[in-house]
């Protein structure tokens, strides 16, 4: 079984900044409001996710670190219509195989956490406010071929930052902190539930991306067949657009994903208002009816495969194009 993990591990643990993506995920589908990413030596030698969610029960522990251990599927007729981050419950066994791994944990109801140690297996009662703290330390230390696959400390921090920056952009009402080597890298303040979304999503996107962005796109919000696509967020205007496509980011009910129904969609949108080979900034959100989207594609989930993609293609030409006023042919 440790060999299935470590050969599952290849596919959903890669660097640093995949750990991250996964344990950012759990932290979000434990209902946290604050999560606090810690890295030391780009991510390497430490890794450790705090949040403010429902923690786990002692009893639990050791279940989570099993593979197809999970607490958010309960049949396969559900896996078709998963809504939350994760539902194959493998990552947690895969990066316990190719790390040392602990979790510590106290749901709010417990009057006290427990550390369950993933190598040794050891279970014992420790200190912590309701949450739960996950530490991978020395990812790939008993696979030295993967470890050489690593880039440099700054590298592997660039792509843990960025693995973070994509969450954030999906939650503004989660704060997200992150810290390297003890020093605090980015801190993104959660905005207040009771603001409008649109405008929570400007405020993160200008802590997160810079007031540039904001100030230079356009609110986009559409919804298409009675409500079965719905595509909100900001599309930039014609002179911000850059000469790489490093401000392109689309979520799929709620999660970060690369698609290229979305992606040639977007720039089919600009086509006549985008010259040379720019690349257009946006944040686009689309809200789908689960049974349209398969996200079961990847081991990662950062794929999608929509049932009608030209139906998606359209709606998301329509919206960008309504936003920026571009007249239809
Ligand atoms: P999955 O997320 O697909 O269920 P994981 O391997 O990522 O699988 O996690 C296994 C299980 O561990 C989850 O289903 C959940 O019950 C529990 N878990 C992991 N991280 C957290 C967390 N931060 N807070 C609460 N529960 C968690
Ligand atoms: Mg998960």
């Amino acid at each position: 079984d440790e060999l299935i993990s470590q050969i599952a591990a290849g596919e959903v643990v890669e660097r640093p900044a995949s750990v991250v993506r996964e344990l950012v995920d759990n932290a979000l589908d434990a209902g946290a409001r604050q999560i606090t990413v810690r890295l030391l030596a780009g991510g390497v030698r430490l890794i450790s996710v705090e949040d403010d969610g429902g923690g786990i029960p002692p009893a639990e522990l050791p279940i989570a670190l099993r593979r197809h251990a999970t607490s958010k599927v309960r049949d396969l007729q559900e896996l078709e219509g998963v809504t939350t981050m994760g539902f194959r419950g493998e990552a947690l066994a895969a990066i316990a195989s190719v790390s040392q791994t602990s979790i510590l944990s106290r749901p709010p109801e417990a009057d006290s956490a427990w550390l369950l140690d993933a190598r040794s297996g050891e279970l014992r009662r420790a200190a912590r406010a309701p949450g739960t703290t996950l530490e991978v330390k020395e990812l790939f230390f008993s696979t030295p071929a993967r470890r050489k696959f690593l880039k440099t400390d700054a590298t592997e921090l660039a792509h843990c930052i960025e693995s973070v920056r994509r969450h954030a952009l999906a939650r503004p009402d989660v704060g997200f902190a992150i810290w390297h080597e003890g020093k605090l890298v980015e801190q993104w303040r959660a905005v207040p539930p009771e603001t409008e979304h649109s405008q929570a999503l400007a405020r993160r996107l200008a802590d997160v991306l810079g007031q540039e962005f904001v100030d230079n796109s356009l609110p986009v919000h559409r919804i298409f067949n009675n409500g079965a696509i719905t595509i909100s967020g900001r599309a930039g205007l014609p002179d911000a657009a850059r000469n790489r496509a490093d401000q392109q980011y689309c979520y799929v009910n709620g999660r970060f994903v690369r698609d290229k129904v979305i992606q040639h969609a977007a720039k089919a949108a600009y086509e006549d208002v985008l010259h040379g080979h720019k690349q257009p900034i946006y944040a686009l959100y689309v809200r789908i009816d689960p049974l349209r989207v398969d996200v079961n594609v990847h081991p990662t989930k950062i794929e999608v495969r929509f049932r009608d993609s030209r139906e998606v293609h359209q709606a998301i030409k329509h919206a960008i194009e309504d936003a920026l006023a571009v007249p239809r042919a």
